[in-house]
């Protein structure tokens, strides 16, 4: 018992945490133990100063006679009470420092919790990211290199079988690539804020939708916007990618020969820019999810032509927040969804 106690305590004391608060506690003891001599010191030295016979003595013209005794008395007296004064001084000032030692661990070991707890959050959610990457990426990669071998260790492949495998591979390179996009996507989304500027919004828009054009034919999908002449505050190309992501599931999740409405309005200091479908929509229980990495809905993951990774969305949710926008998302089951963008309007509409 005593063993696995002490374990802990020693693992313990190698951890970072302990490592930072010791830091921490030994600026406080050097502090309270520097001010603690200076003060010892200098309260002594006054203490120990030498007292004056009463200056009443002085202008007497008549000493008592045993004014020699007096003094010496009277010094006898002051050199006690100085040695007592700097006892009891000596005394308190070493409980202070112990109460700055015990007082001083519990704040020391608090504030390197504080200190170290974002830094820890962040190597975790690194390694959460890579984790998640790397199992992503294990998919595409296991399924060609499956095909391949079996392919190879086919005797002989007809023109057909071969054509049928480099389309495999092909397909399976795309999805490679737009994971690898969608990773570094993310990636540039870290960093400092960026700087705004008045853009029109209908520019973000008609980019956003040379994007996705033919992906909404090839779904039959038909796209209905309306977007008044407004300027917002961020960035073309930026918002133009926020805008893509939420149109292409839009279409992605519609169903086929569905329509996406585009519509946007200002309101107050904002912009409402809203992208509605009426496809599979999203359960609530979802919701709270899909803008994290990875997170694909069941219903998304069972349907075979909806290709993705579950980053749009993350990638989208940093750059908003980066732009003091905000995405707004409305869903219900089987009816469809709303995503609305909050965007910033710019000053000079
Ligand atoms: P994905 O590449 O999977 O679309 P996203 O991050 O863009 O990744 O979206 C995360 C998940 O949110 C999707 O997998 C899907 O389940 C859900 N989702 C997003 N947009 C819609 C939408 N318009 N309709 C239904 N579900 C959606």
């Amino acid at each position: 018992m005593t063993s696995i106690y002490l374990s802990r305590l020693a693992k313990f004391l190698r951890s970072t945490t302990s490592r930072l608060a010791m830091t921490y506690l030994l600026i406080i003891m050097l502090m309270s133990l520097g001010f603690s001599v200076v003060f010892y010191n200098a309260s002594v030295r006054q203490l120990r100063r030498q007292v004056p016979p009463p200056s009443y003595y002085y202008r007497s013209s008549i000493l008592p006679d045993d004014f020699g005794n007096i003094t010496q008395n009277v010094e006898e007296f002051f050199r006690e009470r100085t040695e007592e004064g700097r006892q009891v001084l000596l005394v308190r000032l070493v409980w202070l420092n112990l109460l700055a030692l015990s007082v001083g661990g519990v704040v020391s070991y608090l504030l390197a919790r504080k200190t170290l707890q974002p830094i820890e959050d962040s190597i975790e959610s690194q390694n959460r990211f890579v984790s998640d990457a790397s199992h992503e990426l294990r998919t595409p990669i296991t399924a060609l290199q499956t095909t391949n071998e079996v392919a190879l260790r086919k005797s002989k492949l007809n023109l057909a079988e071969a054509k049928e495998l480099i389309s495999y591979n092909a397909q399976e390179a795309a999805k490679l690539k737009l994971l690898s996009d969608g990773l570094l996507g993310l990636l540039k989304q870290d960093g400092k804020s960026p700087a705004v500027a008045p853009v029109s919004l209908q520019d973000v828009v008609t980019e956003s939708i040379n994007q996705v054009v033919q992906l909404a034919q090839k779904r039959g999908v038909k796209l209905d916007d309306e977007i008044p002449k407004l300027k917002i505050l961020g960035n073309k190309q930026v918002f133009s990618q926020v805008v893509t992501i939420l149109l292409d599931n839009a279409i992605k999740y519609s169903h086929e020969k569905g329509t996406v409405y585009l519509h946007a309005e200002e309101r107050g200091k904002y912009v409402y820019l809203d992208v509605r479908d009426e496809g599979i929509g999203i359960k609530a229980s979802d919701i709270p999810h899909i803008f994290e990495r990875f997170y694909r809905a069941d219903s998304s993951r069972s349907k075979e032509d909806h290709t993705g990774y579950g980053l749009g969305l993350a990638i989208a949710q940093r750059i908003v927040e980066r732009y003091h926008s905000k995405i707004i998302v409305k869903s219900i089951l089987n009816q469809g969804s709303s995503f609305t963008l909050r965007i910033p309007l710019a000053n000079d509409n």
